[in-house]
């Protein structure tokens, strides 16, 4: 292999069921790997022994120098199948990973943890008893990546605890002024859907209707109520003022819309905000380079993000605001101008995201490239410093596939401001009831570790086109899940 070129592998395994969780770990490596039908064999061997409770896996690659690791280890008993094969999976994945770092000598922050959610692993842990920090060790988690995760953990005790019965509702207006280079949403521009917009708004009110109802006869309690996308903004003022009646009746203590854009936030919208009991709404800027918002597609300014964030401080609600790490053409100074900027305004939130290169997004399809690990390091490092040290809590993370660097997103709060949905979203500890073109509803029994989903269609068309079947759709899921649990509905 030549420097600067890319490995050609092919994964043979003779445990199918985990193929791709092991093309996740060679995906961590993707800088000096590619998977491909005609590379190398690249094989994984696992075998597991009932009687001894012992995983032994065998990783090969003739290609590279260091060519074979083995490795034997005992899992702890249980009858519970699926405890049992996600400890087998932990660990071959684990020894895929381990095998890679020493071939290549390089750690990855997050070691073999490729899942989104790495504090509620840490919660599953401490929940199961187990000495976390070894755990978390055992899975290559860096010492600086296992204090971030610790202190999120922290913050999030004031707000973590949820009751059986406690659910959150979430409405998704899947709409767009204009679609940003980076984006891989579902999220149809206003131009192309305008027609279908006002039978889309009057739909979404009978669905949440229904949603209420559904709340009231399971006896639920409601925590918040989320609206995102897309950008529900983009709703004309009429739309946009029927929807946010129609959630009102919730009265919820957190009230969150992520207004997002700049360009769709006006006084009209920000009072019928206010009107309706809104709490927390979101003005992002994504980045205070111009250069950089021209190159991906946002059409707003600078200028407009600072006139739309002091339009929205002459109201009540908690202001939460979006930086992108990793941005086209950025260097850790630009982007550490934009969080210093960010922080001169004192928003209740300030969410840090790591730019991840998403099938669909019109910079995958241009062929940009955002592996540079160490500047990517540098801007997520420079934000956590930066928001910590003037007094910003980390309370929320999470990760997703082909993030610069490998690196993660986390949300970042003054204290007692935590968003409570963010957390319950991630953490996976509270029902989901879900309104709207591709909102995804989500039953989570927590006693039996088990979260079941169930999706409205995802096009503004095909969702007009089904009418309340999507919505008669969810509660025979909800009857069907709470049959499981073993609840009978009085
Ligand atoms: S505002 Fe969000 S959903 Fe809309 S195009 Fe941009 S990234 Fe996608």
């Amino acid at each position: 292999m030549m420097d600067g070129e890319k490995l050609r592998i092919k994964l043979v395994t003779d445990c199918d069921k985990f193929a791709t969780e092991f093309e996740d770990e060679i995906k961590l490596f993707r800088h000096k790997l590619t998977l491909d039908q005609d590379g190398a064999p690249f094989e994984v061997k696992v075998d597991f022994d009932e009687a001894s409770c012992q995983v032994s896996v065998t990783v090969n690659c003739s290609e590279l120098a260091k060519n074979c690791y083995q490795l034997s280890q005992k899992i702890e008993e249980t009858s519970h199948k699926v405890a049992k094969i996600a400890q087998i999976k932990r660990i071959a994945k684990g020894a895929v990973y381990k095998f890679l770092s020493d071939a290549f000598c390089e750690r990855e922050p997050y070691g073999s943890l490729t899942g989104i959610r790495p504090t509620k692993l840490y919660h599953e842990f401490v929940a199961k008893g187990k000495d976390v920090d070894a755990q978390m060790r055992a899975l290559y988690v860096s010492e600086d990546k296992l204090s971030l995760i610790k202190s999120i953990v922290k913050a999030q005790e004031p707000v973590y605890p949820s009751e059986r019965k406690d659910v959150d509702l979430f409405v998704n207006i899947p709409i767009c002024t204009s679609r940003c280079a980076y984006c891989s949403f579902i999220s149809a521009e206003l131009f192309r859907v305008k027609d279908m917009v006002p039978r889309y708004a009057q739909l979404l009110c009978e669905e949440i209707a229904d949603a209420k109802s559904l709340i009231d006869d399971f006896g639920y309690r409601l925590r918040c109520v989320y609206v995102g996308g897309g950008t529900p903004t983009s709703l004309p003022y009429e739309q946009f003022s029927d929807v946010m009646k129609a959630l009102s009746s919730f009265g919820a203590k957190e009230f969150t819309v992520e207004a997002g854009r700049p360009d769709t936030i006006t006084a009209p919208l920000l009072d019928v905000m206010d009107k309706t009991g809104v709490t927390r709404i979101s003005v992002n800027p994504q980045t205070f380079c111009q250069e950089t918002l021209d190159a991906i597609g946002r059409k707003h300014t600078v200028s407009d993000f600072y006139d739309k964030f002091a339009m929205a401080r002459k109201y009540s609600f908690d202001v939460n605001v979006d930086l992108i790490a990793m941005l086209p053409g950025e260097t850790p100074d630009v982007f550490a101008h934009s969080v210093d900027c960010a922080l001169d305004l004192r928003p209740e939130n300030l969410t840090v995201h790591t730019l991840a290169l998403k099938k669909g997004s019109a910079l995958k399809l241009g062929n940009y490239d955002n592996t540079s690990e160490s500047d990517a390091a540098k801007m997520v490092d420079y934000a956590r410093s930066a928001c910590t040290g003037q007094g910003y809590l980390p309370y929320y993370m999470y990760r997703q596939k082909y993030m610069s660097g490998n690196l993660e997103n986390v949300g970042y709060c003054l204290p007692s401001k935590q968003c409570v949905y963010n957390v319950d979203i991630m953490e996976e500890t509270t029902s989901i009831i879900a309104c709207g073109a591709g909102g995804i509803s989500k039953f989570v029994d927590r006693e039996a570790g088990r979260v079941e989903r169930c999706a409205d269609p995802k096009g503004l068309d095909v969702y007009l086109a089904r009418g309340e079947d999507v919505w008669r759709k969810r509660r025979e899921f909800f009857e069907k899940c709470e049959r499981e649990r073993g609840v009978v509905r009085d």
